[in-house]
């Protein structure tokens, strides 16, 4: 049975998910950024939390953690690099390392650059990957803790997955995000399609979320470091791909 899932804002701009497993019942929880509205979720599709499959250590994602803990008793997942930061955890994991929720299997990929733990979880027969705060939709995560070049490694393993992987990230950040690469890459036509979509989607009101990892290695500036065009277009023609990433995050911090 295909796995089922529940999309939902938290705080202002954090996307909270649910990731359930018919076949058994169980149900996780990506992150817990505010217990409320993932209690609320709960509530509404009448699913029982039973794990929490942390991404990173950062308040926004992991807040919700310690009431949702107490009240179900459900088992936390974290990164093994940031356990010491992250409440009430139970189990560690790292690259390549295997997580059930039920029935359902998902890979641990190493992502680091926003944080230096950060991971992301791959449910590769169920083509989902949560991707946390690495990769937005037209974006990725600011570089705080790793290097550009560990950022870029990072959005190249997450860009290698199979293109008809569905990508949840953490946070609606994809209208600000089409916004600036439309002042890195003017002419691609994948990316005005993308705006296109996205200004009617926040129209009504809905995620622009989730999105093929195939669309998203068209359009996301950030993915196309190593584009020739992309980069003489901003003046980098030649320079290695890390370079090209550092400076369009660069550009991107100052816009
Ligand atoms: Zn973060
Ligand atoms: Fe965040």
């Amino acid at each position: 049975m295909p796995a089922e899932i529940r999309l939902f804002l938290c705080r202002s701009d954090n996307y909270g998910v649910l990731l359930h497993d018919p076949a058994t019942g169980a149900t996780a929880a990506i992150d817990a950024p505010e217990a409320a509205p993932i209690e609320k979720a709960l509530a509404e599709t009448g699913w029982k939390l039973t794990d929490i499959l942390v991404t990173h250590h950062h308040a926004d994602h992991t807040d919700g953690i310690r009431a949702l803990k107490d009240k179900y008793k459900c088992r936390v997942v974290a990164p093994a690099a940031e356990a010491s930061k992250i409440p009430a955890v139970d189990e560690t994991v790292s690259e390549g390392d295997k997580v059930k929720v039920g029935n359902l299997s998902a890979n641990v990929i190493e992502t680091p650059g926003h944080t230096l733990g950060h991971i992301a979880y791959w449910f590769h027969a169920d083509k989902l990957a949560f991707v946390g705060d690495t990769l937005f939709s037209i974006g990725c995560g600011r570089v705080i803790e790793g290097t550009p070049g560990q950022m870029w490694q990072s959005l190249r393993k997450l860009r290698d997955l199979p293109d008809d992987t569905e990508v949840y990230c953490g946070h609606e950040y994809t209208a600000t995000n089409i916004k600036f690469a439309l002042t890195i890459d003017e002419n691609n036509p994948v990316l005005e399609a993308r705006a296109a979509q996205v200004q009617q989607l926040t129209e009504e009101g809905a995620p622009t979320i989730p999105v093929s990892i195939g669309d998203e290695k068209l359009a996301n500036p950030f993915l196309r470091a190593d584009v020739p065009d992309l980069a003489a277009d901003i003046g980098m023609a030649g320079e290695p791909a890390e370079k090209v990433f550092a400076e369009i995050r660069e550009r991107k911090n100052k816009f």
